[in-house]
């Protein structure tokens, strides 16, 4: 337990994927720098500052866990920071081909950066942001996948709530 992990995602919004994930790169790194990617190629719903601000709010508490946004390559983001490892998770299979091909993009790129992938608890497996958002657009009740502040974010960004 001596390094410092990078966690970077879209994050559009936090989910309580992500942040069982956080919970257990910190098992693993004494300090972990959680980015968010700017990312306007993926339309995100949230705002950077939006998503980082639901990110600390969500990791509030967790010691070594800080949370920044990032534009560009993460590797560079890394390598300014001096900081060696990435964390990326794995739900299903399907996330096997995109994670694999920007894993070894990424380690093509920056050989001395190692990309460590997590799973979460079965329970979060299929969660997705994407689905979330579909999911509030229909008005679901979201409290078994987002924290409550996330979801009434979700809700009023929706036109949800007033
Ligand atoms: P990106 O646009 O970079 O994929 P995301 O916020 O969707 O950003 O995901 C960031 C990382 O977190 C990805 O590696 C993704 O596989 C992982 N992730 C997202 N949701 C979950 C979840 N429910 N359980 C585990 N990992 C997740």
């Amino acid at each position: 337990m001596c390094q410092k992990a990078l966690y970077p995602g879209s994050f559009d919004p936090v989910t309580y994927g992500h942040i069982d994930l956080i919970k257990r790169a910190k098992e693993a790194f004494s300090e972990l720098v959680v980015a968010v990617a700017h990312n306007p190629q993926k339309n995100p719903l949230f705002s950077v500052k939006e998503r980082v601000g639901m990110l600390k709010k969500a990791t509030a508490g967790m010691p070594g866990v800080t949370v920044e946004d990032f534009s560009n390559l993460v590797i560079d983001y890394a390598k300014k920071n001096k900081i060696k490892i990435l964390i990326r998770g794995l739900r299903m299979i399907s996330d096997f081909e995109y994670e694999f091909q920007m894993a070894l993009t990424n380690r093509k790129l920056a050989p001395q950066i190692e990309t460590i992938f997590l799973m979460p608890q079965e329970s979060y497996s299929y969660l997705s942001s994407r689905l979330l958002k579909e999911a509030a657009s229909l008005g679901a009740d979201l409290s078994s996948f987002v924290p409550d502040f996330v979801e009434k974010a979700l809700k009023k960004k929706l036109g949800k709530v007033s």
